[in-house]
């Protein structure tokens, strides 16, 4: 019995696993958002999620930087108060600072108010910060509700996804995840990588893949003649 048990609950456990490996939920919320803009430029934004961090957001600033690339990082509110030289940073090397919330919490059961409320003290923090003020949100593990969505607009926000995941929480090798990108990027499209955080935390986590992917990915990219725009850019067209 107790085995029965055991295997019921393993494959209940690997099949959600799977799932998160293999299907990305944000293509579920993607109507009202933006996650990908028509053009017939060859332009697309690097994204990345729930820094700054004190160990990643540097050597990604630094191949970045390499790379002669410009970039958006959605911060978690928090984080900015923590390590507030590092978002400085990141503004003062030229990149865009967008808006995820202050905790990473899920939105999924907030209300209208309790949405608003942790977007404008997120957007209040980042301004106190790095003098930045923000216009563009990314809920936390793009989990969503419309009615959340339609206040979110109210307030003047566009609701940024991305049209494709590096999945680089995950694990795989920054070669993998670069081949992946490069071979499914098409024009306009928005990319999701993160620069802290990991499966079961917000903060941390290990970030080396995605510091190496940046230099193969560009490469490749570059290759078949994309050029690489903020979020704000790629939306102004
Ligand atoms: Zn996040």
């Amino acid at each position: 019995m107790i085995l029965y048990i055991f295997i019921g609950v393993s494959l209940v456990v690997l099949s959600v696993i799977l799932a998160a490996i293999f299907f990305d939920q944000a293509v579920l919320v993607r109507q009202g958002t933006i996650y990908r803009v028509d053009t017939k430029q060859k332009k697309v934004a690097l994204t990345f999620d729930d820094g700054p961090s004190p160990i990643w957001t540097p050597q990604i600033l630094d191949e970045l930087k390499k790379a002669q690339i410009k970039a958006t990082f959605f911060m978690i509110g928090y984080h900015v108060q923590k390590y507030p030289d590092i978002a400085r940073r990141v503004v003062a090397e030229g990149h865009a600072i967008a808006n995820h919330g202050y905790a990473h919490s899920v939105i999924l059961y907030y209300t209208p108010a309790e949405i608003e409320e942790e977007i404008k003290y997120t957007e209040h923090v980042i301004k106190e910060i790095t003098g930045q003020t923000t216009k563009y949100y990314r809920p936390p593990k793009a989990w969503l509700r419309a009615s959340l969505g339609e206040k979110i607009k109210s307030m003047n926000y566009d609701i940024i996804l991305w049209a494709l995941s590096s999945k680089d929480w995950v694990g795989f090798s920054a070669r993998s995840m670069a081949n992946y990108l490069s071979a499914n990027i098409n024009m306009g499209d928005i990319l999701l990588f993160h620069d802290s955080g990991g499966i079961w935390h917000t903060e941390g986590g290990n970030r080396t893949q995605t510091v190496k992917c940046i230099p193969l990915l560009t490469k490749m990219l570059k290759d078949k003649g994309y050029q690489f725009v903020t979020v704000e850019e790629l939306v102004n067209g």
